[in-house]
């Protein structure tokens, strides 16, 4: 179901409620890494541009005591957000009362201000996490119009995002959110085919809701990654020392009478006699790992299976590392895998969902490469699990 945007609505001189993901890292007292709010300007120089009073609101962190509150404060998002606009942001340090509600309606068209960081409403009662009927439906009182851009948290029902839908006649997508959903939801709703899923990262056990889904719709799964080694002991072979998850290999053993082939593993892998950046690589086929031996990556005959797989793909969605990415010695599935994606790009949708794998290309240096980064971690799986997220249901339909 097509969800409204942003571009659908009336904006001029109403009260712009925009919940906006902020939620970045600081380190004594500064913002190590400011991408979240760069990613954030197109949706909030729009409104700005269409006349709305923005009032952008976010977490940052967690918050359990008093002290939490001292080190997540938004003022110095306020700050460098001043900076890359260009334009004054008035910072309330408040999540409600009168100095907020006076600050909101002496908002002229076209200003901008933030309040205080939504989770300090946790420490009692855990209101803002727990989205309390009452707090939503204060924070809906304070605007004419709710438009949600943060991706990150569309997995929880909070008040910040679900609480205020509920009460406010529009509640509608940015930019953010509509490219994660147009991607995302869209890949799972309405694949052009061929549709290839490459799973992988360390855990069947964290991955099999996305296994089930993914499986459904479909044409190929490829699987490397430590979740590999479940599926190679579940064929009968001998993993080694390799990251086993011994009661899931009946579950891998199901999944692969019932994909049908549609599950493909790779028939070689880059072992070691340790797991340490600077152990030796050894390539083994996956029926000859050693006993002192655990794997650690896909081997090269493995990424060209896959290439040859991924070559006339038309969409691609991707979650979890080949191997070991962090160790340079055990990257190269990963990288080759990402390379090949790369190559596609033009004639098909690319698309990758998990955090570690955002990571991986990133550091490769490849994300220009791809359709589609998502910028949720917790979010994107619970999306590839096919579960509808709450922060997107609580968006009004077109
Ligand atoms: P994502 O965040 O993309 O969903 P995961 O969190 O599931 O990915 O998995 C990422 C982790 O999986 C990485 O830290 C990586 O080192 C680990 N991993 C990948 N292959 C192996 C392997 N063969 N053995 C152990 N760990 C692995
Ligand atoms: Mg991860």
């Amino acid at each position: 179901m097509a969800k409204k945007t942003i571009r659908d609505i009336e904006l001029k001189d109403k009260k712009v409620l925009m919940r906006v993901d902020f939620n970045v890292p600081i380190q004594n007292g500064k913002i190590s890494d400011d991408n979240r709010i760069r990613a954030a300007l197109p949706t909030i120089e729009y409104a700005i541009e269409k006349g709305g009073k923005l009032i952008l609101f976010s977490h940052l962190g967690r918050i359990k005591t008093e002290e939490d509150k001292a080190k997540n404060s938004l003022a110095v998002v306020a700050t460098r957000l001043e900076e890359l606009l260009g334009k004054k942001v008035t910072f309330i340090p408040e999540t409600r009362g009168e100095k907020l509600e006076a600050a909101i309606n002496n908002l002229k068209s076209g200003e901008v201000l933030m309040f205080e960081n939504t989770r300090f409403e946790d420490l009692e009662g855990k209101k803002e996490s727990k989205n309390d009927p009452e707090l939503g439906k204060y924070w809906a009182s304070l605007g004419d119009v709710f438009v949600n851009d943060a991706f990150g948290t569309a997995h929880r029902a909070h008040a910040s995002n679900v609480g205020i839908s509920e009460n406010i006649e529009e509640a509608v997508a940015g930019f953010l959110l509509e490219k994660e959903i147009n991607f995302i939801g869209g890949a799972l709703e309405n694949p052009e085919r061929p549709f290839v899923a490459i799973l992988g990262g360390a855990k069947v056990s964290d991955k099999i809701e996305v296994i089930n889904n993914l499986l459904k719709i479909a044409d190929k799964v490829l699987i490397g990654g430590g979740m590999a080694f479940t599926f190679y002991k579940a064929m009968g072979y001998e993993i080694g020392k390799s990251l086993l998850e011994e009661d899931k290999v009946d579950l891998a053993k199901q999944l692969l009478k019932e994909a049908n082939g549609k599950i493909v593993l790779g028939s070689d892998v880059v072992t070691a006699k340790e797991f340490n950046k600077d152990a030796q690589p050894f390539v083994r086929k996956v029926t000859e790992i050693p006993s002192d031996e655990l794997g650690m990556d896909i081997g090269p005959e493995s990424v060209k299976e896959f290439a040859e797989i991924i070559k006339d793909a038309k969409t691609v969605v991707w979650n979890g590392p080949m191997g070991v990415f962090e160790f340079e010695s055990f990257a190269n599935g990963t990288k080759q895998v990402a390379l090949e994606l790369t190559k596609i790009k033009d004639h098909a949708t690319t698309i990758i969902g998990g955090g570690d794998s955002a990571a991986a290309v990133i550091e490769f240096g490849l994300e220009d490469g791809f359709s589609h980064i998502s910028t949720g971690g917790g979010a994107s799986l619970e999306y590839l699990e096919g579960k509808e997220l709450p922060g997107i249901k609580a968006v009004k339909d077109k």
